[in-house]
């Protein structure tokens, strides 16, 4: 089998395998083959990963920051020398087109454990006067936490969940989707070549009652999930019943609002990035693209001219720019919502079909136009490349609008008035805006979502809060003033 790694999970430092969990096929999306495959993590290997990773944690959290970042700068250089052969693992996971694979994905990994090895050595506590006495602060660690990841980028999810914990003195226990199991197993080969103590970041595959039982027990600290907003519900009520650190990073339906005065060839550009990145399957993809009604015009036949140009096909060729969906189950959801959407009354601007023949899951770019907001292409989540074009006339009704979601991921603003710009950002509900731009998401910025799209940051320097906590200690500096 062309990936077929040397066994499914990987557990203090090493390779393991239990034939006796339920078997995982690896699918290639490009094809529909079967790559490898691995079998889900047993109630045996679960209680092994925890304790190691437990186990290893007490050292590694004595160790000074810079000693920690020394490693996690190794593991980023070992990712860009194996550049090229780490995009071919994932675009053979995923179906992405290699020509993303090798920019966006384990490069944006890298940047991740760059930047956190950076950060951990600033970071530092208070001192706080107290008179005679004083308290001083330490950001501590908060022990062995799980790391759960979507299917849509999982090493880019991995390095971004792995990077900050580790740096923080921090385990993991990172279970990727059972969908692309693959890039995790590889970072962990990657870590323990660059020095990483045996034990930190440990993989574990399976399906959701895999992580269910890592999220149960009493030794983990932290969990940290990318998925869908019902698995983030379950997974946010487990970790509540022990207490749990929690990072929760969902899904949206997000606003991307294009004044009339904007730059014409800008917006369509940002729009069908929004939209068709990833064949679509980006969280805070700009799903909702508001048009006001002055430019809809000329923006619907841009774009509907630029995004017949999108060349559809092997993701393997250097010159793919859009690659199949990830599995048979998300093309099926994919055509359905094309389906309701026509019956709905949307119209159909380009795409709707499979596109050329070919035995992966392939959707072509699709827009609708004259959405309207109670459409179902409006409300909810597809995670493929379908673009639903809105109209607008004012903006007080185009914020109005954009926030009329339980969704709070991300959203996105085009116009040349730089005031109104910042109002209406100012006025919209999300985790992650853009001005001028879209889907931009460099580790030097949180990222993250609001109302139903999450809870917590990750990247950026809010990150460190999340994978640590604060002990504040007080200092007797004179005599004990006891009334008894
Ligand atoms: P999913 O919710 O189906 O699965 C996510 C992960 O959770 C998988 O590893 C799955 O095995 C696991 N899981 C499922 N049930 C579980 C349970 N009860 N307990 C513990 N773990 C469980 O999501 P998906 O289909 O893999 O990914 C697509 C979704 O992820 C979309 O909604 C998308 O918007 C979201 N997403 C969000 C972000 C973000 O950063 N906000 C990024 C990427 C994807």
């Amino acid at each position: 089998m062309k990936a077929q790694p040397k066994a499914s999970h990987f557990i203090g430092g090493a390779y393991v395998e239990d034939m006796a969990g339920a078997e995982i096929q690896v699918i290639y999306p490009g094809t529909g083959e079967v790559i490898a495959l691995l079998h889900e993590a047993t109630p045996a290997l679960v209680e092994q990963a925890v304790a190691s990773a437990a186990r290893a944690q007490k050292e590694w959290r004595r160790m000074r920051p810079v000693e920690r970042a020394r490693v996690l700068t190794r593991a980023a250089a070992i990712i860009r020398e194996r550049g090229e052969e780490l995009a071919q693992l994932e675009t053979l996971d995923t179906g992405k087109p290699i020509q993303e694979t090798r920019v966006a994905d384990w490069p944006s990994g890298a940047d991740a454990l760059e930047y956190f090895a950076g950060l951990a050595p600033t970071v530092t506590g208070e001192t706080i006067p107290l008179g005679q006495d004083m308290v001083y602060t330490i950001r501590e660690p908060l022990g062995v936490c799980v790391g759960i990841g979507a299917w849509n980028y999982p090493s880019q999810i991995a390095c971004w969940k792995s990077a900050p914990a580790l740096a923080m003195g921090n385990a993991m226990v990172f279970k990727p989707s059972e969908v692309t199991p693959l890039g995790a197993l590889r970072l962990a080969e990657i870590f323990i070549e660059a020095g990483l103590p045996a034990g930190l970041f440990n993989v574990l595959q399976g399906r959701g009652a895999v992580g269910a039982s890592l999220i149960s027990d009493s030794r983990v600290a932290k969990v940290s999930l990318t998925g869908s907003v019902p698995t983030g519900q379950k997974v946010y009520a487990k970790a509540a019943e022990g207490l749990r650190h929690v990072t929760m990073e969902l899904g949206g339906k997000s606003p991307l609002i294009i004044f009339d005065d904007a730059s014409l060839e800008d917006a369509v550009g940002a729009a069908m990035l929004a939209n068709f990145y990833s064949a679509g399957q980006v969280c805070s993809n700009g799903t909702r693209v508001f048009v006001q009604k002055g430019l809809k015009d000329r923006f619907l036949a841009r774009l509907a001219e630029r995004s017949r140009l999108i060349r559809m096909g092997d993701p393997q060729e250097d010159d793919t720019q859009m690659g199949p969906l990830v599995s048979q189950a998300q093309l099926e959801k994919v055509t359905g919502f094309i389906a309701r959407a026509k019956s709905e009354g949307a119209q159909l601007v380009t795409g709707g079909g499979r596109g050329a023949s070919n035995d992966g899951w392939f959707v072509e770019p699709t827009v609708f136009a004259d959405v309207t907001d109670q459409m179902e292409i409006a409300r909810e989540e597809v995670f493929g490349p379908v673009m639903a074009v809105l109209d607008f006339e004012t903006e007080d009704e185009v914020i109005t609008r954009a926030n009329a979601t339980e969704f709070g991921l991300a959203a996105g603003v085009f116009t040349k008035d730089i005031a109104r710009a910042h109002r209406v950002i100012a006025e919209l509900e999300a985790g992650t805006c853009w001005i001028n731009a879209y889907n931009l998401t460099p580790v030097e910025a949180p990222f993250g979502g609001s109302k139903l799209s999450g809870v917590g940051r990750e990247n950026g320097h809010a990150a460190v809060e999340h994978y640590s906590q604060v002990k504040s200690v007080y200092l007797g500096l004179g005599p004990v003033d006891a009334p008894y």
